[in-house]
């Protein structure tokens, strides 16, 4: 078992399949699909079937934008190897590609036209013969009382699917007690973080898939179904399109990436790391800086666990449940893979020093937040052996999901039971309630009071 990306590469238009099995693959519409998933398929919204409601051994096909080959190809998340091929390609020498990365990734320039470390007439040419910057831009802007900004964000072909991206300035604590701010000592100097900028730290929530194919019940964005898979250039265009907005300045600024938006990454995986990779290598971040949450799709555990340490990020999985029988009702995924199946996943991972893995965990009012299910947790993350935290998350409301809210006192009681218990337990600040851009609240919506 495992994911596979076939007759795919960066800028080379693909599909991406994650194989969970050994299902012959069939045509349809001119697409290859699964022939289960095919009939699974809802046809009004070509949504995809919950994936828990799959055989096992089922073939799970996604689809991620199209690239067409030639000059009209998004220079936007390629590498500079990449780059440098294009160049070559154009008759340019291969210095001219870490030229273009400098100034895509480093520079943030936005067009072609604009590259001015380019010779006029070499820019001229480019432009004329269509070359594209194709770095996704933000769109629509939702800005919360709490300093919480969502957007959405759209890819270079003017896709009418936008995917959505919260900046939290100063954070919500998710990153408390996971090792990060530690292991960025001495590397950035607290002095001058953020220095004229009204924050002083932030992160970033970004979005891996458009809608979501994992049903998780307490999730808006599960409304969704899944749309489509994001390339790499969309992921990290959202990152790198929030870093422009606020003139972010990478090695200064301390700001951390979750990617815990829309979408589940270990479903798209490979687009997935390699959108890690452009804004490690490219972009200039550090992984530490990095977390990535996952409902606990094992086989992407499992490849992720085989990351070199340059390129891996921390990894969060969203527990949000006691025991198995409370999550296969609230995470249909847990049916599939059961909680021990993923934390022995996560054990095959070789952890840096002091780093610990992240159990999110949302708090469903009268569901998950009673006192014995904090004992059991406790148990839980100590049978584990692993170095660990958990994230307490109040559960945000959102339209036609049908729970409630956790009482500030079962919350605050949760808290206490785990931490005494000797669970390192943080609770993460519920940010932008009000625009929806809060966990589990990520799902398209237009407002009419926004501004970009
Ligand atoms: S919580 Fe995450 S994995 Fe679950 S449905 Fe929502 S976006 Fe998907």
């Amino acid at each position: 078992m495992g994911l596979v990306q076939r007759g795919a590469g960066r800028g080379e238009g693909a599909e991406t399949d994650a194989v969970l099995g050994e299902a012959a693959p069939e045509r349809l519409h001119g697409k290859t699909k699964c022939s289960m998933l095919a009939q699974a398929m809802n046809g009004k919204n070509a949504q995809f079937a919950p994936l828990e409601a799959l055989p096992p051994g089922a073939l799970v096909h996604l689809d991620v934008v199209q690239v067409s080959e030639g000059s009209s190809t998004p220079l936007f998340g390629l590498d500079t190897a990449a780059l440098a091929a294009r160049m070559i390609e154009a008759g340019e020498p291969t210095w001219r590609g870490r030229q273009l990365a400098e100034a895509i990734y480093r520079q943030r320039v936005a067009d072609v036209g604009s590259i001015t470390t380019l010779p006029k007439a070499l820019r001229e040419r480019l432009a004329a013969e269509g070359w594209q910057m194709g770095r996704p831009r933000i769109i629509q802007v939702f800005q919360s009382v709490d300093g919480t900004e969502r957007y959405l964000v759209q890819g270079h072909d003017g896709a009418a699917q936008t995917v959505e991206t919260v900046w939290m300035p100063e954070g919500d604590e998710g990153e408390s007690g996971d090792g990060s701010e530690e292991a960025a000592e001495g590397r950035e100097p607290e002095a001058a973080t953020g220095a004229g900028k009204s924050w002083s730290r932030a992160t970033i929530c970004v979005s891996s898939q458009v809608g979501c194919a994992v049903n998780c019940q307490f999730c808006l964005t599960a409304k969704l179904g899944l749309q489509r898979n994001l390339s790499a250039g969309e992921i990290a265009g959202q990152v790198v399109a929030v870093f422009d907005r606020h003139s972010v300045e990478v090695g200064r600024d301390r700001v951390n990436l979750v990617f815990m938006g829309m979408g589940e990454p270990f479903l798209n995986y490979d687009n997935f790391m390699a959108s890690v990779r452009l804004l490690v290598q490219e972009v200039g971040l550090s992984p530490q800086r990095m977390t990535v949450s996952t409902s606990g799709i094992v086989p992407g555990i499992e490849r992720f666990a085989q990351e070199p340490p340059e390129f891996r990020p921390k990894l969060a999985i969203s527990l949000n449940a006691p025991n198995d029988e409370v999550r296969a009702e609230i995470m249909p995924i847990n049916r599939k893979w059961p909680i021990e199946a993923v934390v022995e996943a996560v054990r095959g991972i070789r952890l840096r020093p002091r780093e610990r893995i992240t159990f999110e965990y949302v708090l469903l009012g009268g569901v998950t937040d009673r006192p014995e299910h904090a004992k059991e947790v406790a148990r839980l993350v100590r049978r584990t052996g692993l170095p660990a935290k958990v994230n307490l998350i109040a559960w945000n409301p959102g339209p036609g999901i049908p729970y409630a809210m956790p009482q500030p006192d079962a919350v605050e009681r949760f808290r206490r039971t785990l931490a005494g218990e000797g669970v390192p337990t943080y609770l993460r600040r519920p940010r932008g309630r009000d625009i929806y851009a809060a966990c589990g609240q990520l799902k398209r919506t237009v407002e009419g009071d926004s501004r970009v």
